[in-house]
This record gives C-alpha cells, sequence and structure tokens, in this order.
C-alpha cells in the first residue's frame, strides 16, 4: 500500500483519505499542531503532501516537510506569501490585480493617485475566507495602520463581471488537465456557493488553461492547483492561488469521474491520469456556522460533506453537492433548501437558480 502523509487534518485532508480509499492509498492527515514529540512512522517512500499552505514549526511539521518525498515544498512559502505570489505571476506574465507591497515608504495618496478612491490591503500572510483584508478608501480618509506596513500589499479594487477558478493537475512528467471553469458567489470574502460546468464559461476555458499551465509549470508544480480569478469582460485577471486541493473544486465529487481529491493523489503517486470527464452539472452550497440538518439527505440530487467540525459563525463546517440533472430537480431542491435555511442563505440559493444553466 502506498502511504501519504497529509500536512494538516483538517476536512481537505479526510476528504482526500476519503478518495484514496479505493486506490489503495493510506491518507495520513497529520495534527501538526498537536504538542507531540511522537516521531512519526515515515518511510523512505512515503509521500508527503499538505492540505495548507502555510503551518506553524512544531515537531510533527518538521518531520513532514524535511522529509525527502515532500512534493511540492519550496512551492507553499513561495504561495502563502502574497508578496512573493504576486512576484511570480509577474515574472511569469500572468494577468493579475495591479497591485505592490506596502512598506515604511508607501503614501496613501500616491495609492490613491495610481489606483483609485478605493485600495484593498491584504495582510501578506495568514489570510483566508476574506480575513485579513483592510479597503482604504480616500473619500473616508482612509489611512495604512502601521502595522499594516512591511507585513501588506495593496491592490488595486477590481470591478470585475464575476469571479470563477479553475482546479487543474499537473503531472510528475510535466503533463496538465483541467476541470471546465468554476463559476463562484462569495459573500463577505467566503466561498457561498459553486456552479460547474457552464456553457457560457467554455469561451474563457482556454485563456484559464493557459494561465494556470504557466503556473504550474514555471514552479515544476506536482498535484492539484487551483487558480481563482476576476472575470473582467472577456478576459481574466488571477486573484490567487491555491497549491492544493480547494473549496471551488468540491463540486467534482459529485460530477466527475474522478474528483479532485483522487486526482492529486495519482498525480503524487504517478499513477495514470486522463481528462476528468464531468458526467452531469453541478452546483455546491458551502454549509457555514449552521447546523447539521438531516432534512438536506431528503433531496433527490443532494450529496452531503459534514466535516464533524464545532459550528461556529464564519465557520465553514461543511458542503452539499447537488447534481444537475433537470431544471426542475434542482428547482425543487433549492426551494427546499431556502425554506429550510437562514436569511444569509437566500441571496446565495437565489445566485444558483439564476446561474445554473
Ligand atoms: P480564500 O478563502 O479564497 O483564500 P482570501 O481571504 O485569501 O480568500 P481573496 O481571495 O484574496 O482572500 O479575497 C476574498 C474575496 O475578496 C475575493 O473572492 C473577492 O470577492 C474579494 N476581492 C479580493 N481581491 C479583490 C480586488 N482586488 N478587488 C475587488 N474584490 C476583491
Ligand atoms: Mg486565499
Ligand atoms: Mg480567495
Amino acid at each position: 500500500t502506498k502511504r501519504v502523509w497529509v500536512l494538516g487534518n483538517g476536512q481537505l485532508g479526510a476528504m482526500l483519505s476519503h478518495a484514496g480509499q479505493p486506490l489503495a492509498i493510506e491518507v495520513l492527515p497529520v495534527d501538526i499542531m498537536a504538542p507531540s514529540d511522537e516521531k512519526l512512522p515515515l518511510a523512505d517512500d512515503d509521500i508527503i503532501t499538505a492540505e495548507r499552505e502555510q503551518w506553524p514549526e512544531s515537531s510533527l511539521s518538521l518531520q513532514l516537510s524535511t522529509h525527502k518525498n515532500f512534493i511540492n515544498g519550496p512551492v507553499f512559502g513561495r504561495l502563502a506569501d502574497r508578496y512573493t505570489q504576486k512576484s511570480l505571476l509577474d515574472e511569469l506574465k500572468v494577468a493579475t490585480a495591479p497591485w505592490e507591497l506596502v512598506d515604511d515608504n508607501t503614501d496613501v495618496n500616491a495609492l490613491y493617485g495610481k489606483y483609485g478612491e478605493r485600495v484593498l490591503m491584504k495582510r501578506r500572510t495568514g489570510g483566508y475566507d476574506g480575513k485579513g483584508q483592510h479597503w482604504l478608501k480616500q473619500a473616508e480618509n482612509g489611512q495604512i495602520p502601521a502595522d499594516w506596513r512591511g507585513e501588506a500589499i495593496a491592490e488595486q479594487a477590481i470591478n470585475f463581471d464575476e469571479e470563477v477558478s479553475v482546479v487543474g493537475v499537473r503531472t510528475h512528467t510535466g503533463e496538465c488537465f483541467f476541470y471546465p471553469l468554476t463559476l463562484n458567489l462569495h459573500q463577505d470574502g467566503i466561498l457561498m456557493a459553486s456552479v460547474s460546468p457552464l456553457p457560457r464559461l467554455v469561451p474563457l476555458q482556454a485563456e484559464a488553461e493557459t494561465m494556470l499551465g504557466t503556473i504550474m509549470n514555471g514552479l515544476n508544480y506536482v498535484g492539484v492547483m487551483a487558480m481563482e480569478c476576476f472575470r473582467v469582460g472577456d478576459h481574466l485577471l488571477v486573484n490567487e492561488l491555491a497549491p492544493r486541493v480547494h473549496n471551488s473544486g468540491h463540486w467534482t465529487q459529485a460530477g466527475t469521474h474522478m474528483d479532485q481529491f483522487q486526482l492529486h493523489l495519482r498525480a503524487l503517486c504517478h499513477l495514470p491520469i486522463q481528462q476528468p470527464q464531468v458526467n452531469f452539472p453541478c452546483v455546491m452550497v458551502n454549509l457555514i456556522g449552521i447546523d447539521k440538518d438531516d432534512r438536506w439527505l431528503s433531496l433527490p440530487n443532494a450529496e452531503l460533506f459534514w466535516y464533524a467540525k464545532e459550528v461556529r459563525p464564519g465557520r465553514k463546517v461543511g458542503h452539499l453537492n447537488l447534481s444537475v440533472h433537470s431544471k426542475t430537480m434542482l428547482e425543487h431542491s433549492i426551494s427546499q433548501l431556502k425554506s429550510w435555511m437562514p436569511t444569509q442563505y437566500q441571496a446565495p440559493l437565489q445566485w444558483i437558480l439564476d446561474n445554473a444553466d
């Protein structure tokens, strides 16, 4: 049996384990925060991956990150820091939102002059689900907080038409495969829902594949990577990259013959990979700060992934994949969900109905 260790033991690690089972790949997520001196039984030919791009140094994380088969090792740090991530995009000439480093010499008025009256600062590291962002607004005389200097980048506010992402994989021989583009809805910086594939996104697929292919090749990357983009007219701008399986790829669990978790494991273990086939369109609804409701299971086209985490406001605790076999079935399921779910879900569920065809 092949063994793949995962740095981190959240839901992504759990779903990697689930995907490894039918291939007899033993996936072992590690809680690297555990205060443990335990010596992990790592073998020379074990493979190490990560479900997060950043982690604190601990006895356990060091054992994993210093193993010779820690795949993509140097990539994590490079993409975990938005300064080096955006620099990489510029070096590779991949279009991204115009940006610069915020340091001791950055003059806020120069930022307004260059990018416009709204400028988005993002912490270089640690941000997720829209945390670690700070809007500078000229009209409100917004200033750069002292503790953001050196620790943040400033980005032009993009007046995008919509947000999309693409999940791709690169094998150790440099072959790349991609899923169809996914349409994403974010609310307050956090992913609420995804729809994929969509006929109207097909014209953007080639551009998305070229961009992500350039990035994965440039990094000599192996495994699954996700690229979040803004669609502005007929073109894409990269928002950010994730060197791992990604929330906006969860629909592949229901909609394809090979989901992103299995794809990642196949690439890591040098198993054959072909173009993933889409069985049917899917929508994904993130379950955020909401208690588990078994009525969801009564929907004819729903698959529930419940992460068994403590429910807290704003925390991702599960997701629902709904396959779209017919418009009628989707409409039925979404209207049921609307009647069961709280206010903050009404807009995303309506958005799904408005966009899923
Ligand atoms: P994630 O959970 O996806 O890792 P994050 O906290 O790393 O999120 P981003 O993806 O950079 O943050 O931004 C979160 C959301 O904020 C984006 O999906 C988008 O809706 C909005 N956003 C980010 N950058 C910009 C921008 N330059 N202009 C306008 N909106 C933006
Ligand atoms: Mg992010
Ligand atoms: Mg993001």
